[in-house]
C-alpha cells in the first residue's frame, strides 16, 4: 500500500512521477458506484490534463493518496455521469438552491441528483472560453455571472447527459442564475420550478408563537418553513411519479447520508483551521466544501473519501506539521472564487485560508433527524447564505474577526453576480475598518500582474499588521 510522504504541495508534474510508486491494488480499490468493472477513478492529474483540464499545469496539489483520490473522483464527474445513463439511473439536475432539493432527488434508488450550476469553474479549469462565448451568443453576456456556462453546457450535451428532469429553485436565492435557468427552460427542458422564501425578521405585531429561531440567531415567520415543505413535498410527488417508488423511510435515509457528509466536512474545517500548521490547502478543502451539494454525483463514495481525509488531516495534525508556511496569516474567503488558481497563489504568498463564506452555509448546517423530514429539510435550507441579509451572511466572519481568529478578508467578486455588484460594498462597511481586499475574478486567462500585485500587498500589509 502506498505511504504518503512528507506533506507538501506538488505539482502535477511530480504528481506523475510519484504516481508510478501506487500499486495496482491501490489503484483497482477506489471506485464509482460500487463498480470494479469499469468505475475506476483514481489516476494523476496529468490524465485529466490530456483531456482538456488544462489549468492542472499551472495547480500545486497536495500530496496526499487521500488528495489524490479526492481529484481523480471530482474530475471523474462527468464521465460517472454519463456511465449512470448508460447503466439505467436517472439523472435529475437540482438548480439554484445548492445542497438541499438534491437530498430528497437521492432518496429515490438510481436517482442521482447534480448541480448544473457548478460547471462554472470548467472555463477556468479548460482554460477555454468556450463555454462562456457561447454563453454570450445564447444571450447570457459578459455581465452575468460565470455560472451562465451551465445554459451552453446544456446546448452542447457533452458535459452531462440530458436530465431526466429538472427541479429549479427561484425567488429569494440568485438572480444571475435565476436568468439562467429562465433561458435553459426555454431550450425545451421539461421543469419544475420552487420558490425560496426571503428570510426576514416579521413584524413586530407577530406572535412569538409564529417565529423560528434557527441555531445561528436568525429568525423568520414559520409561514415560510410551511411554505417551503410544500414545495418539497411537490419535489417528492414528482419523484414518485418519474420512479413509482414512494417510500419516506428512503427520504430519512437521505437526510442521515448528508448529515454524515456534513458532520465528516465539519470536522475537517474546524481541525484544519484550528491547526496550528495548516494540514491541507485550501483548494482542495473549497472542493470538499462544495461536495455537501450532492457528493460529486456518487454519495456512498464521497464519503469514503471524505473519511481517508480527514484520517490524513488528524495524523498530520498530531504531528504538527503543515504543507504552506508556518507563518502564513489567517484569512477568511468570502464567495467561492470561480478561478480554482487564485485559491492556490494566496498559499503561495504568505495568507491562509481559515474561515470561508461561499453562499452555500444550507448545505453545511446538520439537518434535524428528530423531526418530519420535510420541515427538516426546510429548515435547514432557512440557514441558506443567500436568503438572508448581508449581515447575517458575515456575522460569522466578523465574530472571528473580533476574536482575532482571522487578520484579513478577502472577497472574490463574480462579475456580474448580482450578490457582488450589490453586495461587496454593504460588506466592507459592515465589516468596518477591518482589512478587507475585494477583488474581481476575470474570465479565463485574465489573473494579470496587477490582480497578483495587488493580492501581494494585501498580504504585505497583513504581514506589516503584526509586526
Ligand atoms: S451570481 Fe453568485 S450565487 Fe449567483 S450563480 Fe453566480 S456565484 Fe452563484
Amino acid at each position: 500500500m502506498y505511504k504518503d510522504p512528507k506533506p507538501k504541495k506538488i505539482t502535477m508534474d511530480e504528481w506523475s512521477v510519484r504516481f508510478k510508486n501506487i500499486d495496482n491494488k491501490t489503484i483497482k480499490k477506489f471506485v464509482y458506484y460500487n463498480n470494479h468493472d469499469w468505475g475506476l477513478y483514481l489516476q494523476p492529474p496529468a490524465t485529466f490534463m490530456v483531456y482538456g483540464t488544462r489549468e492542472l499545469r499551472r495547480l500545486r496539489f497536495d500530496n496526499s493518496l487521500a488528495a489524490l483520490r479526492m481529484w481523480g473522483f471530482v474530475f471523474n464527474e462527468s464521465e460517472r455521469l454519463f456511465r449512470a445513463r448508460q447503466s439505467g439511473k436517472k439523472i435529475v439536475a437540482t438548480m439554484g438552491d445548492l445542497g438541499t432539493v438534491s437530498i430528497i432527488v437521492m432518496a429515490f434508488p438510481d436517482c442521482i441528483p447534480f448541480y448544473p450550476e457548478c460547471i462554472w469553474w470548467t472555463p477556468f479549469f479548460n482554460e477555454s472560453t468556450v463555454l462562456l462565448d457561447l454563453a454570450s451568443e445564447l444571450g447570457a453576456p459578459e455581465a452575468a455571472c460565470f455560472s451562465r456556462a451551465a445554459l451552453a453546457a446544456f446546448v452542447k450535451k457533452a458535459y452531462f447527459p440530458k436530465p431526466d428532469y429538472i427541479f429549479a429553485s427561484t425567488g429569494a436565492t440568485c438572480d444571475d442564475y435565476s436568468c439562467i435557468m429562465q433561458s435553459i427552460e426555454h431550450l425545451g427542458y421539461d421543469f419544475m420550478w420552487l420558490e425560496v422564501p426571503l428570510r426576514r425578521s416579521p413584524a413586530k405585531h407577530v406572535s412569538m408563537d409564529s417565529l423560528v429561531k434557527t441555531k445561528n440567531g436568525f429568525e423568520y415567520p414559520r409561514r415560510f418553513e410551511e411554505y417551503l415543505i410544500k414545495e418539497y413535498e411537490k419535489v417528492w410527488q414528482k419523484m414518485v411519479e418519474i420512479t413509482g417508488i414512494d417510500d419516506q423511510n428512503l427520504l430519512m435515509v437521505s437526510i442521515k447520508k448528508a448529515n454524515q457528509v456534513r458532520t465528516l466536512v465539519e470536522k475537517i474545517k474546524r481541525t484544519t483551521y484550528q491547526a496550528g500548521n495548516a494540514p491541507f490547502p485550501a483548494l482542495e478543502l473549497m472542493t470538499i466544501e462544495f461536495g455537501n451539494l450532492y457528493g460529486y454525483a456518487d454519495m456512498d463514495e464521497w464519503i469514503r473519501i471524505l473519511e481517508m481525509i480527514y484520517e490524513t488531516i488528524v495524523e498530520r495534525t498530531k504531528k504538527n506539521i503543515g504543507i504552506i508556511s508556518e507563518d502564513a496569516i489567517p484569512i477568511a474567503w468570502v464567495n467561492p472564487t470561480a478561478d480554482p488558481y487564485l485559491l492556490d497563489y494566496v498559499e503561495r504568498i504568505g495568507l491562509r485560508v481559515v474561515d470561508t463564506e461561499y453562499v452555500i452555509n444550507q448545505a453545511l448546517v446538520e439537518i434535524d433527524e428528530q423531526i418530519e423530514p420535510f420541515r427538516a429539510l426546510a429548515q435547514s435550507f432557512m440557514q441558506a447564505s443567500l436568503i438572508g441579509s448581508t449581515a447575517q451572511r458575515i456575522s460569522s466572519i466578523n465574530k472571528a474577526m473580533r476574536t482575532g481568529k482571522i487578520e484579513g478578508i478577502l472577497i472574490t467578486n463574480m462579475l456580474g453576480g448580482s450578490h457582488c455588484a450589490m453586495e461587496t460594498k454593504l460588506m466592507e462597511r459592515l465589516l468596518k475598518d477591518k482589512p478587507v481586499l475585494a477583488i474581481d475574478v476575470p474570465a479565463p486567462f485574465g489573473i494579470t500582474e496587477q490582480i497578483k500585485t495587488r493580492l501581494q500587498a494585501f498580504a504585505e500589509v497583513l504581514h506589516e499588521r503584526r509586526k
